[in-house]
């Protein structure tokens, strides 16, 4: 048993089941969430038969830190090793003051997008409660720091769920998570900081609004009709865009919050200007923000980036729809940290000494 894949909010209770005092679970999730210590013996405040009985019990287990690759602009790359073998990835982000964690939900993924690295691997697996806050864990051992709220404030205060996979296609892990990174006794981030993006699975996006986490949500649509969107992301084949707007609109969100509508721009695929007409006359009745994410090639890559000033057209006839259209900034292209550019290969098992561009 993970502690970790229990919410942290019910940790108190877990150890009352356990024959230990209720307090000591809260005392262990402030060690793990707040500080970021999983070793049970430097939890100095718990009584030493606590201690060992969480660590032979392996009660705290997370991925271990593999790798850390730092790009020119400051975006790290994290490669964490699975306990079963597989790695998988989390980007650190520093931008305008912010600290955005992009974590990873599944080993691959099996949604298949045709113009993202990470389809290439499959699906491998999903990734436990415990796996995907491990990554925020060691992100924030890798900064050095901890998550106290004393030390005035987060080291970490964005998460993003955009790294591999397709979070809503491991939505209990997922909502497990969530409510550790939210709950006081638990990381203690506001919900309003935290986005889930998603390909498009309608039935699960209806589940994770009634799960009411107060999350953001974004969608990738990267068309502006089915059939080329079924041509670039197979998965458009179950969901229309037509279900994909109606679950949006459903979505609970606050006032002044939107639906994002992520669209990577593919060069003389989905580019042009009566694309970016067609997409504004399907997004203009809607609450929603367009972010534009200009293709980040990766090796083999059957895409090419917009050329020129395309994106920026794009940008303003959106804005002629009174659509806010953002351009997304690729951070880390040069370590394959950007949207898109994650996976892993020729990584040698655990052990060996894979630590060239180690930044540690
Ligand atoms: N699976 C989820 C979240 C991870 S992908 C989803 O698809 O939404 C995160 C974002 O990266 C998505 O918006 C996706 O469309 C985008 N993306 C994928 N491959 C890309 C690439 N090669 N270049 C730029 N963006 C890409
Ligand atoms: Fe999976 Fe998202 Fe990549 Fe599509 S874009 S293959 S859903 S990770």
């Amino acid at each position: 048993m993970n502690l970790l894949d229990i919410p942290a909010g019910l940790w108190a209770e877990k150890f009352r089941e356990l024959g230990e005092p209720p307090y000591r679970g809260r005392q262990t999730a402030h060690w793990v969430f707040r500080k970021g210590v999983t070793d049970p013996q430097a939890m100095t405040n718990l009584p030493p038969s606590t201690r060992t009985r969480l660590e032979e019990e392996e009660m705290l287990g997370i991925p271990s830190l593999e790798s850390a690759h730092i790009s020119v602009d400051g975006t790290q790359k994290l490669a964490l090793r699975l306990a079963d073998s597989p790695v998988i990835e989390s980007v650190l982000i520093p931008r305008k003051g912010r600290m955005t964690l992009c974590l990873s939900t599944q080993a691959g993924c099996g949604i298949g997008c045709r113009f993202c690295r990470t389809a290439a691997m499959g699906l491998i697996r999903n990734l436990s409660p415990s796996e995907i806050l491990g990554q925020w864990i060691q992100a924030m051992r890798h900064l050095g720091g901890s998550g106290e709220p004393s030390t005035d404030r987060l080291l970490i205060d964005h998460i993003v769920f955009m790294g591999m996979g397709e979070p809503l296609a491991n939505l209990d892990a997922l909502v497990v998570a969530i409510r550790s990174l939210t709950h006081p006794e638990g990381i203690g981030l506001s919900p309003r900081r935290i986005t889930v993006s998603t390909s498009g699975l309608v039935p699960k996006m209806r589940l994770l609004g009634e799960a009411n986490l107060g999350v953001q949500l974004a969608v990738s649509l990267c068309a502006p009709d089915d059939l080329l969107r079924r041509e670039i992301m197979p998965v458009g084949r179950i969901y229309s865009i037509a279900e994909i707007l109606e679950a949006c609109r459903e979505f609970p969100l606050k006032n002044r919050e939107r639906v994002t509508f992520e669209y990577v721009l593919l060069g003389g695929k989905n580019d042009r200007p009566e694309q970016a007409r067609a997409l504004g006359r399907l997004l203009a009745p809607f609450r929603s923000k367009v972010n534009l994410i200009p293709f980040n090639p990766f090796p083999g890559s059957p895409f090419e980036r917009p050329e020129g000033d395309v994106v920026q057209v794009f940008a303003d006839i959106l804005s002629g729809f009174h659509i806010t259209a953002t351009i997304r900034k690729s951070m880390g292209p040069d370590v394959l940290a950007a949207c898109g550019q994650l996976a892993r290969e020729n990584i040698p098992a655990a052990g060996s000494e894979y630590r060239e561009e180690t930044v540690s």
